[in-house]
């Protein structure tokens, strides 16, 4: 099979003829129908993070496709079933798995990262952690479901518990944050979008943002965003993974508020411990989503509560992705989907 393969920090993903998996007892093979363009990629091509496996390694972990073959002992799949594969597989036994957080077991497998992953024509995966995608939605657009929608719907509903009547700020619109807003505006919660591009602001506003600020227009926003709703969120969400936006989001949170942190970042930061104690914040991290997250989230975008279509920005074939990395790199696309 064509498969676009990372040999390292620094230097383009190279497309070549590998062998196709073979599933082994319990898994499917699973011919890719799409997988989407995440920025976790770009940590590794650009900013140097490791692989759990070292290069040569296929990335991708954001995939749907089609049941193309059975291994032994698997029940309730046939050839031709449409498929989700989460970005994360879990082990099932851990103490995290056993008490339904699957998200942070300790022996997790992610694709493109510990085994190779969706930026080739198949993929093995092991058929427990896979999920039915519905007739009705598109196979190549629910790709993204896997984990630019999905990680957004973990942060919202299970770490920032946001209700109907919260007000919330969200930092950084794209790929992830931009699902963070529509999602927390379709819980009922009033959002407000912060990012510095006008576009994203646009699309977070018609994706159900109460209101936008561009921090480029208006650089005391933390000051005046405070002022404007008495004293601050109840929920703030940063979605970049950069310590001067985790701070801002810290200092937009009211008395009792909740930072919820899901952009990566390397670097250390300071906080005044004192409002954490004194207001009794929470500040807390977000990971994935959980293998029981999938069936209400797939529920919410057959009823049209979350949109997929909106957040696709570019469909290229295999040959093409350094140049949806490219898009990615210089802040153009929110989602590109590769389609081997
Ligand atoms: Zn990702
Ligand atoms: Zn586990």
């Amino acid at each position: 099979m064509r498969a676009a393969v990372f040999y390292g920090a620094g230097q383009k993903l190279v497309i070549e003829e590998v062998p196709t998996p073979v599933p082994t007892d319990g898994e499917l093979l699973i011919k890719i129908a799409a997988c989407g363009v995440c920025h976790t990629d770009l940590h590794y091509i650009d900013h140097g993070v490791p692989t759990f496996k070292k290069p040569p390694l296929i990335l991708g972990h954001e995939a749907s496709g089609i049941v193309a073959e059975i291994g032994e002992g698997v029940k309730g799949w046939e050839i031709g079933d449409r498929v989700l594969i989460p970005a994360v597989i879990s082990c099932g036994n851990c103490e995290f798995c056993l008490s339904e957080r699957e998200n942070i077991c300790a022996n997790q497998i992610m694709f493109g990262n510990n085994v190779n992953g969706a930026y080739a024509e198949y993929v093995a995966a092991p058929a427990k952690d896979l999920i039915h995608l519905p007739d009705r939605l598109d196979l190549k657009k629910s790709s993204i479901i896997a984990d630019a929608v999905s990680t957004p719907y973990h942060a919202v509903k299970n770490r920032g518990q946001v209700k109907s009547g919260d007000k919330v700020v969200v930092i950084g619109c794209g790929g992830v944050g931009i699902n963070v807003v529509q999602i927390a505006a379709a819980l009922g919660a009033s959002v407000y979008a912060v990012d510095l591009s006008d576009s994203k602001l646009e699309l977070a506003k018609s994706l159900g943002a109460y209101k936008t600020v561009n921090p480029l227009e208006d650089v005391e926003y933390v000051r005046n965003l405070k002022k404007e709703t008495g004293g601050g969120f109840e929920i703030a969400f940063e979605a970049i993974g950069n310590p001067k936006t985790i701070s801002d989001g810290y200092s937009l949170i009211n008395r009792g508020g909740r930072l919820v942190v899901i952009g990566y970042t390397a670097e250390e930061m300071t906080f005044s411990p004192a409002r954490l104690m004194y207001y009794e914040l929470e500040m807390i991290g977000s990971l994935g989503c959980r293998p029981a997250d999938y069936l209400p989230l797939i529920e919410m975008i057959e009823r049209g509560k979350i949109k997929l279509e909106p957040l696709i920005t570019g469909e290229y074939p295999l040959d093409k992705i350094n140049d949806a990395l490219d898009e990615l790199r210089n802040g153009k696309a929110l989602r590109s989907i590769i389609v081997p």
